[in-house]
């Protein structure tokens, strides 16, 4: 028996397995069921790809070469994550070909104008629900309001929540890079807040029409629906994020 990987029978999902262990017994699964099909192919083998259940989510983040990020600067509060705190922009967004534009303009602000080492948060995602990877996780962001970040991984969406109304897709692409992050730190999903809840007084962020997500509990719901069922969020790089960033920038 030794080195024989046994899968648990499916009947082990019960509620005493924790959401990041079910997650990795789901992918053993799916990993074995790959290979195994994979064997009767006459292109032989392909990349290991794992097998999405019908109610699992996928998608990708972007890196930061795709939105032409410019390098951080040395420097910055290495930290460890602890929990998720998300934000809007308060800038409108009305055409989401704009989102890579914004995103350098972003950046640009805060390493010339506040001086941060780099965009101030760890992950971006626009009205259409693209996901796109910001700051080095290991380093705390930065705020110009009064609170300490951190442990926070922050979450821009991209918009004026004030004015306008957020979208599913961009409620959908927070809750599957919160639910990335729940399950990369170790953090559970009720350390999610929003920027107003840890900066009270000090800002409307995220926005009304976001912020009414964060309160009624329905970002939550979300993130932890992808959690009990199974999501992938695939890191994409090179001239495959390239392409895709162009049908972005091309309304596509
Ligand atoms: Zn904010």
């Amino acid at each position: 028996m030794a080195g024989a990987i046994i899968p648990p029978p499916t009947d082990s999902y019960g509620d005493s397995v924790g959401d990041a262990e079910q997650f990795s017994r789901r992918h053993l699964l799916a990993l074995t069921a790959a290979g195994l099909a994979a064997a009767g192919c006459s292109d032989g083998p392909g990349p290991a790809v794992r097998l999405l259940t019908s109610t699992e989510r996928s998608g990708v983040m972007l890196c930061r070469q795709a939105w032409g990020a410019r390098p951080a600067r040395a420097g910055g509060r290495a930290h460890t994550i602890t929990r998720m705190t998300i934000h809007h922009s308060a800038v409108a967004l009305p055409d989401n070909r704009g989102i890579v534009a914004r995103l350098q303009q972003h950046q640009r602000y805060h390493q010339d104008d506040k001086g941060w080492v780099d965009i101030a948060y760890h992950a971006a995602v626009d009205r259409n629900g693209n996901i796109f990877a910001l700051r080095d996780t290991a380093i705390a962001g930065d705020t110009a309001t009064d609170y300490d970040t951190t442990g926070h991984f922050l979450v821009l969406c991209e918009g004026d929540f004030d004015t306008e109304a957020v979208t599913e897709a961009q409620l959908d692409g927070a809750a599957l890079v919160c639910a990335w992050a729940a399950q990369q730190f170790g953090i559970g999903v009720n350390t999610l807040a929003s920027h107003q809840q840890v900066a009270p007084g000090e800002t409307d962020c995220p926005g009304s029409s976001l912020q009414a997500h964060v309160t009624s509990g329905d970002l939550k719901k979300r993130i932890a629906d992808n959690l009990t069922a199974g999501f992938e969020l695939r890191p994409v790089c090179g001239s495959d994020a390239d392409a895709r960033v162009a049908g972005i920038t091309a309304g596509r």
